[in-house]
Order: structure tokens, then sequence, then C-alpha cells
């Protein structure tokens, strides 16, 4: 792997033990967002070491969601499993220079250790210092199991500058010689991303904040190895709006869950984008497309406070998102949704039919799958009216009989006035509303009384749509048949 040190390159490395969480999402697109705005490189390494927690499907189910937000790396995939030989060698190095050691020290005499820096209220830290002269070689010569240390240098102090967080420093002494590599040679976490980050000439890492108390044991590592640590900027952590850690409780978690829910990529990344970072005020515009994020993003103005995952804002934000699609677009996202939930009979319902119902959907749908659920009256007749309404519009006989009559009138109006089969039919709504009027009038109804329980029978709600445009594509006969239907059911419980 080459690197010219006047680029930034930055990296998202999930470990594949599950489903890429949002907050991960967030990470990764925080460092794609970095490296588009300063014109570096952004790469992806799957830290899949810990063969018992890393799987394959999850490894798949990360490179999904990366894709399906539009993430996708500048250069290959680094599989850190791959790369055994690399931390064997470094490993090695450390040995041979005496900066990390074979520490014997048995379990038992640590928790003596540890159990004595509790009585005396300190931290604990191991370090080999704290043994007698001569114990270590004594644990040796008896032949006992071993890990491997780094050594933390004594009377010192590891810290860096946090782009987010500021400074941050902690003594050695605090850190302690923490273990990087298991007595079979198997290296842990700290040591191999380091490593990892050192050869893909990694020059700044945004992750999340959960990692702070990492970096000062990976600066040691840096250091000991004699190589440049990246800049580090940590990312605040992500809150349900209870303030509570974001969690399966406040909803969708895992990014394929938001695409199942119907919200847009480019909607999620917009925001996603606002979570812990935003423009300087006067340029403040939450709905901001893309390449208008990536030239105002900065590391400088992301904030240290936790950020917010508000589901509704999201959803508020999709819509919007879906209302500036092209309609073609939303046909072609949304078509296959209707397919999969609905038996959409294609004789019946024609590529013209689907987009005019849908269009009728627009205004009032969030994600792609309120379509299904604004529309689903089309595929199938209500199975129950929505019962205050129906208590109170069809509550009675006489009420039930207004309401037949109200159906004639319909019905003869649309057998003088047949449906267009082309173009627009704003002007047939308009005379079929019109002939319901000046019935309505003639017998002193109100005409929304009129049209409640006509909305009742024909879609099992009382918001829709116009509904003269919901007749108009549901068919004379089919609103002849469920208005027949909704008049018989009521009927049998009206007073
Ligand atoms: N594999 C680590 C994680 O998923 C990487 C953290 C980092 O970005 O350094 O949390």
């Amino acid at each position: 792997m080459t690197t010219d040190s006047t680029k930034i390159r930055v990296r998202f490395a999930p470990s594949p033990t599950g489903y890429l969480h949002i907050g991960s999402a967030r990470a990764a697109l925080f460092n794609w967002l970095y490296a588009r705005h300063m014109g570096g490189t952004f790469l992806l390494r799957i830290e899949d070491t810990d063969l018992e927690r890393s799987t394959e499907e999850a490894t798949q189910q990360i490179l999904t969601s990366l894709d399906w937000l539009g993430l996708t790396p500048d250069e290959p995939v680094v599989y850190q499993r791959q790369r055994a030989d690399r931390h064997k060698e470094y490993l090695d190095r450390l040995l041979t220079e005496g900066k990390a050691y074979k520490c014997y020290c048995p379990k038992e005499r640590l928790e003596e250790l540890r159990g004595k820096a509790r009585t005396d209220g300190r931290i604990f830290a191991y370090n080999r210092a704290m043994l007698e002269p001569g114990e270590m070689e004594k644990y040796e010569a008896a032949g006992g199991s071993f890990v491997i240390r780094i050594l933390a240098p004594e009377g010192e102090t590891t810290g860096f500058d946090d782009m987010v967080y500021g400074r941050i420093d902690v003594e050695n002494a605090n850190i302690g010689d923490f273990v990087i590599a298991r007595g079979d040679g198997s290296p842990l976490y700290n040591f191999t991303n380091v490593v990892d980050d050192i050869d893909m000439g990694i020059t700044h890492i945004c992750r999340g904040e959960d990692h702070v108390s990492n970096t000062p044991k990976q600066m040691l590592i840096y250091n000991a190895l004699g190589a440049t640590p990246p800049r580090f900027a940590h990312l605040p952590l992500i809150l349900g709006p209870d303030k509570q850690k974001l969690s399966k409780r406040h909803g969708a978690t895992g990014v394929m869950e938001f695409k199942e829910k119907g919200i847009l990529p480019q909607a999620l990344v917009n925001y996603l984008s606002l979570l812990g970072w935003a423009p300087p005020e006067a340029e403040f515009n939450e709905i901001m497309p893309l390449d208008e994020i990536v030239s105002k993003f900065s590391l400088d103005r992301v904030k240290k406070s936790p950020a917010v995952f508000d589901h509704e804002k999201l959803q508020w934000m999709n819509g919007m998102y879906i209302r500036e699609m092209p309609k073609s677009k939303i046909y072609e996202l949304v078509i296959p949704t209707l397919k999969s939930r609905f038996a959409v009979n294609s004789e019946l319902a024609s590529e013209e039919w689907l987009h005019s119902i849908i269009d009728l959907a627009i205004e009032r749908s969030r994600t792609l799958s309120d379509f299904a659920d604004n529309l689903s009256y089309f595929f199938e007749a209500p199975a129950e009216y929505e019962e205050k309404a129906s208590k109170k519009f069809l509550g009675n006989s006489e009420q039930i009989s207004q309401f037949v009559e109200s159906a004639g009138v319909l019905d003869n109006a649309w057998a003088a006035t047949p449906t267009p089969t082309t173009g627009p039919i704003d002007e047939w709504c308009g005379a079929m509303e019109a002939a319901v009027r000046t019935w309505s009038d003639a017998r002193g109804y109100k005409f929304g009384n009129v049209m409640q329980p006509i909305r009742l029978a024909l879609t099992g709600r009382t918001a829709s749509p116009s509904l003269f445009h919901v007749m108009a594509l549901m068919g004379r006969e089919e609103v002849a048949r469920r208005i027949s239907a909704c008049a018989t059911r009521l009927s049998a419980t009206a007073q």
C-alpha cells in the first residue's frame, strides 16, 4: 500500500459481529464526507479477527448497507484476518526491541495486586514493576502460560489532541502494560487496529466516542512502533429522544431496517450528517443535497454533546425527499412495494392506473411503505370501518337510508357522465361533485356529511385523498359494490 503523506486517508473499520448499526453508519458517513471534502481517500477495513464473533453474513450485510447508502470504498476492502503475517511481524519487532514482553504473571497474583489497589483506593493498571525482583523469572521457570504485554514507559504521560474533544492526557501508570496478544500469538484489538492503520496509511481516525478510552493505549503502540499517529476525531454518542442510549426500544437501529421501512438512502444520509454536525448557522438548511453537505463538511464543526436520533424527524425529511423526486422515480420505487404487498393483477392494474393512484398518495406519504398503507383500499375492500365514524355517520337506519339514496344519486350522475378513459379527470370530478351537491343542498344536508359515509364505505377510513379521484380510479362497479356491502353490514348493527 503506497501513501502520499499530503493526502487524507480515512477508513471505516467495522467488526462484522452483527448488522450495521445506525451509529456505525454515521461514523462511516463522517469519514466518507471528510474524504470527499478534502479530496482524500475513503477505505473500508473489516475487523474480522475475532473468529468466534465475526460472521460472513454480518460482513455481507455491512457491505450491502454501505453500498445502499452510497458509501463505497475507494480501494479494495481490507480484511483484517488476511493480515495475520503483518501483525506477527510487528509483534515480533516489539518483542525483539524489548518494547513488549511475555508476561507470566499468574491470574491469582494479578487478582491480589488488583485487590490491593482497591483497598488503597487506587486505579489498577498492571505493570511488571509491581512484581518482586525475580518473581517473573520464577513464574517463567515454572513453565506457566503467558500473554504479551506492551511496556508502558514509567513516569510518562500519553495523550493526543482530539479534533472534537480537545486535549486528552492519561498517565502511563493509569494505562499500564496492557495485553496486546495472547500466549498463542493471536493479537488483540488495539494492536491489530493500529498495525492496520499504519499499513493503510491512515491519516485521520473518526469513530465513536466509545473508543476514546482505547486511544491512549493505541498511542502507546504507535510510539512503541516509532510510527506517526493519525489525528483522532471522536464522534458524540447518539441517544434516543428520552436521552437514553439509542436502542431497539426507540425503533429501527439497523441500516437495512430503514430501507425496509421505505426510507430513502439520500434522506438517511442527509439526516445522519446532522447527527453531531451542522454547517455554520447562516448556511444551515436541514434539507441539503449531498454535494452541499460534502462542500460544507468539516470535522471542526462536530459537536461534543450527544446527538438525538428522532425517527419522526427522519420520516418528515424522507417525505420532503420523496416530494422532490421526479414522479417517474417515485413510480419506480413504489410499484414494487405495492406488488409485494398486494395481489396486483396486471390486467386490472395498468401501469397508468398505478401511476394515477400513486399520484394521489404523494402528499400523504413520508416513506415508501406509507404508499402501500395509504393506498391499500385500492387493492382490498375495507375489512372494517373506523368505528367512531361509522357510529357517527351510519349509526341509525335513517342515516343508512340517506346514505343509500346518496349512492343512487352518485350512480345516476356517473351513468350520465362516464369517467374519461384518457386524460385528466378533474372535470369529471367537478361534474360528479356538482351533482351530489345539488341533491344534498335540495335536501338540506351538509355536503361533508354526505361524503363521509361514502368515504368510509370505499376506504374504511375518514381521511383519504379527494374522494371523487378515488372513485374514478376505483371504478363505478367497485364503488357500487362497496357501498352496498357497507350498507348491508352496518344495517345489521344500526339502531
Ligand atoms: N472494529 C472497531 C469497531 O467496530 C473499530 C473501531 C475503530 O474505528 O477504530 O468498533
